[in-house]
């Protein structure tokens, strides 16, 4: 099948790029590189530069390409960020999102698979989450994409587009060639081993008072290749609607960086830190619709095999992407 790939250029699309290439698809990738990489995009994928608040420029990639599907990945994804900048997060998340949808209508373009995230369930009421816990966001980044799953689901029910919402859990790991590159980095395995490879003095853990059993945030981490695989699974499926990807095993941020000094064999010094705004304390899928209705297994659920191949990359990379800011470099 051929796809259009929002956000290629960046972590979770970057190897579900690689992964549908290798599977034998045909991609294109549609990113502005403004926080992706160049160096992200699989050589086997067509590359167009585009941003989805141009209007007409996604229309005008979506009429020539006409693909079978859309994997909308493009969007802001940090939720401290969105705090600070709700609007930015709106104007892209949101407005791109309907901007894309409203392309692919004009081409005749009738499957989209949506990166949405467990962030629009916002404090949930219980673990582990099923699909129909009810979406109540805390930030504006869980807001801009359950917003845009309304509207995608509305074009469902009156326009007959399919759509495919993938909730993503802690997304982590590597594959040989495409790892995990965000600046500034929030997210705590990277750090742990930005820490590991002497890049950061120290850790700081975002509370250690929350009602676990080691007083730290229990989080479900998903390989990005497992991740990759549901978007596969979708492409070629016929279903529409929500998914939940996790593995439902719950690791602490404590957890994390033990098994990391493990794999690194690096000391990693820690520190308690305050809390985090907007932390809840355990966030844990239920993911049994995925495996039901997708077919889907995930591969990786090992938090040290997970480590492990994050750290591979890590190493290989000690400053990401070379091109960090291709356009800059010339
Ligand atoms: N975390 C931490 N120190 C850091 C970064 C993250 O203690 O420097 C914690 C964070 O509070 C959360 C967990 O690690 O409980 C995972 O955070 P991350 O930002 O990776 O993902 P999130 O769960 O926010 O999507």
């Amino acid at each position: 099948m051929k796809a259009l790939v929002t956000g290629g250029a960046g972590y979770i699309g970057s190897v579900t790029t690689e992964l549908l290439l290798d599977s034998g698809h045909d991609v294109i990738v549609f990113d502005n590189l403004e926080r992706g990489h160049r160096a992200a995009v699989d050589r086997r994928a067509r590359f167009v530069k585009g941003d989805l608040r141009d209007r007409k420029k996604i229309a005008a990639v979506m009429a020539r390409e006409k693909p079978d599907a859309v994997m909308h990945f493009a969007a802001y994804a940090l939720v401290g960020e969105s705090m600070d900048k709700p609007e930015t997060y709106f104007g892209n998340n949101l407005v791109g999102g309907v901007n894309l949808a409203e392309a692919m209508l004009a081409a005749g373009v009738g499957k989209i698979v949506f990166s949405s995230t467990c962030a629009t369930y916002g404090q949930p009421q219980r673990t582990p989450i099923t699909e129909d816990e009810p979406q109540r966001p805390i930030n504006p980044y869980g807001e801009s994409k359950l917003l845009l799953e309304k509207a995608l689901d509305w074009y469902r029910r009156i326009r007959g587009m399919q759509t495919v919402f993938l909730r993503y859990f802690n997304a982590c790991g590597a594959t040989k060639r495409f790892g995990e590159d965000h600046d500034p980095e929030t997210h705590l395995i990277p750090i742990v081993l930005q820490a590991a490879l002497g890049k950061r003095d120290r850790v700081t853990i975002f509370g250690e008072d929350y009602d676990t059993p080691d007083g730290t945030c229990l989080r479900d981490y998903i390989h990005i290749v497992d991740l990759a695989q549901a978007h596969i699974l979708a492409l070629t499926s016929a279903v529409s609607g929500a998914f939940n990807l996790g593995n439902g095993n719950g690791y602490s941020v404590k957890e994390v960086i033990e098994t990391a000094r493990q794999v690194t064999g690096h000391p990693i010094p820690a520190a308690a830190g305050p809390r985090r705004p907007g932390d809840p304390a355990r966030l844990l899928a239920a993911a049994d619709k995925a495996r039901t209705e997708l077919g889907w297994k995930p591969k990786h659920p090992d938090l040290r095999a997970i480590i492990e191949s994050a750290w591979a990359w890590h190493r290989a990379h000690p400053d990401g992407y070379a091109d960090k800011r291709p356009e800059r470099n010339g």
